[in-house]
C-alpha cells in the first residue's frame, strides 16, 4: 500500500466551527486562536468568510481578523467569498485565497446562498477577475459532493461538471466538501476517482464531517487513493447552519494523531496543538467532540493506581 508521505491540513475551525457559536467570540480571541495553530505548524487557514454580518453575525469582524494573524513563513490566510461584495472585501483585507462556494445539488445551492448552480458559476466570473487583479489564490469549494440532505446521492458525473466549469474559470485548487456527513468510502471511491481520472491537473482537497463517525476512514480511504489535502476543525468544532442535522468536521487533532500513527508527515506538533484545542473548549464553554485531546496519545501514559503500588 502506498500512502503519500506528506500531507496537508488546512484547519477551517476559525471558519466552519466559530460561524456555529451564536455567542460573539472576540477578534482577538480568534486571532490568538489562529496564531497559536500556526505555532503548532498549521500552515493553511480558511480563518473566516466575508459574508455579510447580517446573515453571520459571528464573522462581522472578517477583515480584523485577517490583519491581525501572524504571516509566518508559509502561512496562507484563505477566506470564504460567498459574492462579488465578499471578494471585493477579502482583496482590501488582503487575504492569500478565496474561497467561491457552489453546491453540488441545487436544492442545497439554493437553500445555502438562494441560486441555481448555473447563477453561482456565472457569480464566479466576476470573483475571479477580483482575485486575479490583486493577485489573489482562488480555490473552489463544492457542497453536498457524495450526498445531499434533500436529494440523496449525487452523480459523479454532475460533480465532474462543475469541476470542469471552475476549471474554465482558471480555478485549479478545488475543494471536494461532504458537508453533512453522507460520505463512505465507496461514494468516495467513486466520485473522487471519477474527478481524479477527468481532471488529473486539480489540486484536491477533501473536507469532511463527523456526523455519521465516518469522517477519518475516509480520510483514510482518500490517502489510499494518493490524495493528500485534507480540512479539519480544532477539537472538531464546526457544522453547517443551512444543513439539518450537521456535526463537526473531523478534529484536526484526531487527524494529526492518524497522520502521526501512520508515519505520515504533517509537519504539525500534535502536543501543542492538543493545547490549542482545550483552550478552544474552554472558550466556547462546552464540551467538543475532539477525542485525543481527551484521551491524549496511545503512549502518553498513566502512573499506575495507588492500589497497585507496592
Ligand atoms: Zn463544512
Amino acid at each position: 500500500m502506498n500512502l503519500p508521505q506528506n500531507v496537508i491540513i488546512r484547519e477551517v475551525g476559525p471558519r466552519d466551527g466559530f460561524q456555529m457559536e451564536r455567542e460573539f467570540i472576540p477578534t482577538d480571541t480568534k486571532i490568538e486562536i489562529v496564531n497559536a495553530l500556526a505555532s503548532a505548524g498549521i500552515r493553511l487557514f480558511e480563518a473566516t468568510s466575508f459574508v455579510s454580518p447580517k446573515a453571520i453575525p459571528q464573522l462581522r469582524d472578517a477583515a480584523q481578523v485577517v490583519a491581525g494573524i501572524n504571516r509566518v513563513k508559509g502561512l496562507e490566510v484563505g477566506a470564504l467569498v460567498p459574492n462579488v461584495r465578499g471578494a471585493e472585501n477579502a482583496a482590501l483585507a488582503g487575504v492569500d485565497e478565496m474561497v467561491l462556494l457552489v453546491s453540488a445539488s441545487e436544492s442545497h445551492n439554493r437553500g445555502n446562498v438562494n441560486q441555481t448552480i448555473e447563477e453561482s458559476l456565472r457569480g464566479f466570473e466576476t470573483m475571479v477577475k477580483i482575485a486575479s487583479e490583486a493577485r489573489i489564490a482562488v480555490r473552489g469549494a463544492m457542497s453536498v459532493v457524495f450526498g445531499c440532505p434533500f436529494e440523496g446521492d449525487v452523480a459523479p458525473d454532475k460533480v465532474g461538471q462543475i469541476v470542469q466549469r471552475m476549471m474554465a474559470l482558471g480555478i485549479k485548487r478545488i475543494t471536494l466538501s461532504d458537508t453533512t456527513g453522507m460520505a463512505t468510502p465507496p461514494i468516495i471511491r467513486r466520485t473522487c476517482q471519477f474527478v481524479m481520472d477527468k481532471y488529473p491537473d486539480l489540486e484536491l482537497s477533501l473536507h469532511f464531517h463527523n456526523t455519521r463517525g465516518l469522517g477519518l476512514v475516509n480520510v483514510y480511504e482518500c490517502l489510499n487513493m494518493g490524495l493528500n489535502i485534507f480540512e479539519s476543525s480544532v477539537a472538531g468544532l464546526g457544522g453547517c447552519p443551512f444543513a439539518p442535522g450537521a456535526t463537526g468536521n473531523v478534529c484536526t487533532e484526531d487527524l494529526v494523531y492518524l497522520m502521526d500513527e501512520l508515519g505520515l508527515e504533517s509537519g504539525i506538533d500534535l502536543v501543542e496543538l492538543i493545547k490549542v484545542a482545550k483552550k478552544v473548549e474552554e472558550i466556547v464553554g462546552r464540551e467538543l467532540p475532539g477525542q485525543v485531546m481527551k484521551a491524549g496519545r496511545r503512549l502518553d501514559l498513566h502512573p499506575l493506581p495507588t492500589y497497585m503500588k507496592k
